[in-house]
Parts: C-alpha cells; structure tokens; sequence
C-alpha cells in the first residue's frame, strides 16, 4: 500500500464526505464509494461500478487524489483440523505482517497485526523475538479486516433469506449481506496496539461503522502487555472496545523477567490503570496468562494472581505456551491449567482454558513472525 497520499482506506466515512464536498462534489457520492468498498468489495479502481451517484468524474478524483490498494498475499496456510488460516501479507514496502482467520464454534474472527514487529520484546513471543521495524498504517490495519471479508465473500454460499444489497441502489447499503460476513476481530497479531494507539484507533472507528463492516464494540477486542498510557487514553476517551491485559506474572520480578515492558510499565502503574478503567468505564477487564511449565503456572502463582484481581472486575483468560524457536519454554499440560483454573475460582475470578489452534501452521498466540 502506497502511503505518500492519503490512503482511502485510512479515511472514516466522514471524513471521506468532507473532501467530497471539499472537492466540489455531494456527499451522496462519497456514502456511495463508502458502499461500493465496504460492502461490494471493490478491490481496484476499475472494480467501481459508475451510476448517477458515483460518476466517473468523482471516481477519477478520488483515485488521483487517495492511494488505493491492498497488500498482496505471499503466502497462505490453512491449519489441518481447517479452522485457522494465515496470511502472510506483503505490504508497500517489502515488509511482511501475517493476519489470521479463525472459524471456532461458528464465529469468524480475523485477529490483524498492528506493527510491523513489535518493541516489547516478552520473550515468548516470535513477534517480540523480531524486534520493531515500524507501525502499520490506519488503512493497513482496515486491510487485513477486509481481506478476510474478501476471504468469506469467496468461500461461503450465498444464502436465499438475505438478499444482495442492490447493485442499483448503492446510496442506500442494505443491513443483509448474501455471503457470511466477518463479525469479530481481535488486536493480538504482530504488534503492541497501544503503542500503535491513534492508527489502531482510526482504523476501529472506520471497522464499526454502521454502514460498513459495522463491527459491534463488544466484537473488537485490543490486547496489550500493559502500556499504561495507551490504557489511561483508553479510559478517558471511553473507547467502545473490550480490553485484554496480557499479565503473565504477579508479581513485578516475575512479570518483568517474561515481559521487558513491565520496567518501564510497572505492575502497580498498570494495576491502578486497569482499575480506574474498569471503575470509569463499568467494564471488566480480560487478563490473558501465558501458561509455563515450571515457571508461572503453580498453585501459588495462581493465587497470586488471585489476590491481584480480587477487586477488579476480571476475567482470566489462560492458554499454555505455543511454542517459539526462539524460547525454550514448554507449555503446562491440561491438569496444570485446569488446576490454575480451580484455584482462581476459590476467589470468585472467571477463568477460561483457551485452546491452542492453528500451532501447526504458526499461527496461534505468540507465535507470529515472517521468517520464510
Ligand atoms: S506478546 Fe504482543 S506485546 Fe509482547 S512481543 Fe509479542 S506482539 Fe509484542
């Protein structure tokens, strides 16, 4: 994706009828182009269907004046019990990030990379093992949601109770969509989003809009490893998101020793973070817990973690390590999470065992990197 214009996929829907009036055109033309892109799918310019309210006049000055493209797919990889596939996709500029697709107990969730890389470097992680490299772009995050659209649109039937929004009629998007439509999505591919927050957040106002990908606030999930003021921006701008805390460790010696962020972050900068969030926001917070053998998966850890939570509305969301060439870690077997997941009951804290997927192709939590 070329960035020395403005990218079109980079630009809300309000602000795409801004500089269609800018232009000297109507907004009309705009709410049609929003339509042509976010729900028939256009790929290319040539793709656009031209119609009273999309003239080719507009569509020539949009694409003179806003890059318009998608990045390629260098490679995809479909997981052997076929519910997970990862795209490796080539960006402008030769960098690589990798997206994945996710079909689990009939949800679709697409969980996009927010970085090329990532700076926090927790040593479990391929992407943390990569080093940063740079941010992806607004348009390069809203890529990889409608690549995985374009994916669905491909491999699923059309169904006869929802017809086709009109081809005729584009100003006025239908809510029914012929092909199964991607209804989640997760901030847990390459990259730390909160450090990434103004792209990150441009791209999810763009994802939920309602007469586009209309992703739903409880459907976007954002995981970070702590970056406290990317929490407290979360908190003041009341961001309609559901928000994951990646902790690992209780305390700040064994956190920091798994996630480098932690020094910088603190545990009890972050806790009071996480707190004021929950109490500002009425929300509970996910806590994701990377389980290792041997290393942070013992009952006192757990109840460790216990009391870290106790007074914040939480949930705990744990899954046994995915392997990394680049850490000698192994995963704690079924017992011992289930034995983590017993001891947090007996404070009152919701704990879920998350199944490992997609580990024969890479692509399951902390496993995503570019290595050819
Ligand atoms: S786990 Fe997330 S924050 Fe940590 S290094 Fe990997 S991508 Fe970055």
């Amino acid at each position: 994706m070329a960035t020395a214009r403005p990218h079109l996929l980079g630009l809300t829907r309000p602000e795409l009828a801004a500089l269609a009036v800018e232009w000297g055109f109507a907004r009309v033309h705009a709410a049609s182009l929003w339509n042509e892109l976010y729900l028939q799918g256009r790929r290319t310019p040539s793709d656009f269907v031209v119609h009273d309210q999309l003239p080719a006049r507009y569509l020539d000055r949009v694409f003179s004046e806003l890059a318009f493209d998608f990045p390629g797919v260098a490679r995809e990889t479909h997981s052997a019990d076929g519910f997970t596939r990862k795209y490796l996709l080539a960006l402008h500029d030769a960098h690589r990030i990798e997206t994945v697709l996710m079909r689990y107990s009939g949800r679709v969730t697409a969980c996009v990379s927010s970085q090329v890389g990532c700076a926090m470097g927790c040593v479990f992680c391929a992407t943390g093992q990569m080093g940063y490299t740079r941010h992806l772009t607004a348009a390069e995050i809203v890529a990889q949601a409608l690549h995985v659209d374009a994916v669905l649109r491909e491999t699923t039937p059309a169904t006869a109770d929802a017809p086709a929004p009109a081809l005729a009629d584009p100003a006025h998007p239908s809510p029914h969509h012929r092909h199964e439509r991607l209804r989640n999505i997760v901030f847990m591919g390459m990259g730390e989003p909160l450090h990434n927050y103004d792209a990150v957040m441009q791209a999810i106002d763009i994802l939920r809009d309602g007469a586009g990908l209309a992703l739903g606030a409880k459907k976007i999930s954002v995981s970070t490893v702590g970056v406290v003021p990317g929490i407290r921006r979360l908190t003041a701008e009341r961001r309609p998101v559901h928000l994951a805390v990646s902790l690992h460790g209780a305390t700040q010696a064994e956190r920091a020793a798994l996630v480098p962020a932690a020094r910088k972050w603190p545990l009890d900068e972050l806790m009071d973070a996480c707190r004021d969030y929950t109490s500002t926001l009425g929300r509970r917070i996910f806590f994701e817990w990377t389980l290792i053998d041997g290393k942070n998966d013992g009952p006192d850890h757990a109840h460790a973690v216990g009391a870290l939570l106790k007074d914040i509305p939480a949930q705990v969301n744990v899954i046994p390590l995915n392997p990394t060439f680049g850490y000698a870690g192994e995963p704690t077997r079924p017992a011992g999470a289930r034995a983590f997941q017993d001891v947090l009951a007996t404070y009152g804290i919701p704990c879920t065992v998350r199944q490992r997927r997609g580990i024969d192709i890479a692509a399951g939590c902390g496993q995503l990197a570019i290595a050819e």
